[in-house]
């Protein structure tokens, strides 16, 4: 195999120092070479604020076909319902190309929720046929599982999480309906203490609906199902980042008192992990 170095071009680099002047700018002459690292890469100094770094080979918007708009522009498509086929008829760009920017925007996102939402406190945990993410609740603190009645989950869980660690509830629909309304519910502890209350699918369910207007390949009766386990998950990696960082959710959103502005909120600032509403372009570089 022949290894082929690319020579890489200062003027597509931008200063990552957000105190810089020219923070995030590209192509206005502040970068320059500066000499190898010992792994052989690139390094680059920025002549404004005088910061060293390496090259952004590895980054979303290192890429020699697009521009930055045109990569922002992907992002935004795929969390808005769009497939790899549609950004393709859409942009006119090839569908090799995007698949590789998904796949970069996919890694990169993974690196800043992995960064960024940590030791966030698991209390009250709604499953439903689709997964996200669940953390190993501390000794002091049980996590409460609430499902509807599919068996699976109990094995599920128990394969996850120690019985003595948590709570779990299950909630059925009972099928007698009155017009075609489900009139019964019925609440089981299955371990653990899980008060009534607690055991609710409404949350999770609202949530799994969010995810399947957003992401393409999840809408029901979708032709643009998914081909590959790994774009699928490179696809829901990039929306989760969007949806908790960049998205505002308008159940968060704090009302306040008449004649002043409503405080919108994304779930990483209800979380306290961020004070703003991020953007596409900031998360990118991050
Ligand atoms: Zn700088």
């Amino acid at each position: 195999m022949v290894n082929i170095k690319l020579e890489s071009d200062p003027q597509k680099e931008f200063c990552s120092d957000p105190n810089c002047r020219d923070y995030g700018k590209r192509g206005v002459g502040n970068i320059v070479r500066y000499g190898h690292d010992k792994d052989g890469r690139q390094r680059l100094k920025c002549k404004t604020c005088g910061s060293v770094f390496v090259e952004t080979k590895n980054t979303v918007f290192y890429n020699r076909k697009l521009s930055e708009d045109q990569i922002i522009l992907i992002s935004k498509l795929l969390v808005e319902k769009n497939g790899i086929r549609a950004i393709k008829r859409i942009m006119e760009i090839h569908r090799d190309t995007i698949s590789d920017v998904v796949e970069d925007l996919a890694r990169h996102a993974r690196e800043v929720a992995d960064f960024l939402i940590r030791n966030v406190g698991l209390t009250k945990v709604q499953v439903d046929e689709m997964w996200s993410f669940v953390k190993i609740p501390t000794k002091d603190e049980k996590a409460t599982f609430a499902s509807d009645g599919n068996d699976q989950y109990t094995s599920a869980i128990l394969e996850n999480f120690d019985a003595e660690m948590i709570n779990y509830g299950q909630l059925v629909n009972v099928k007698e309906r009155e017009r075609g309304r489900v009139v019964g519910k019925t609440r089981t502890i299955i371990f653990g203490e899980v008060g009534d209350e607690s055991i609710d699918t409404i949350y999770v369910e609202r949530s799994n609906l969010t995810v399947r207007l957003g992401i393409s390949r999840l809408v029901r009766k979708s032709l643009c199902f998914s081909k590959c386990k790994e774009m699928l998950d490179n696809h829901l990696d990039v929306y989760q980042c969007y949806n908790n960082m960049i998205r505002v959710n308008s159940a968060l959103t704090i009302e306040t008192e008449k004649g002043e502005k409503n405080i919108v909120r994304t779930p990483c600032i209800a979380e306290g992990i961020t004070d703003h509403i991020w953007t596409w372009e900031e998360l990118l570089i991050f």
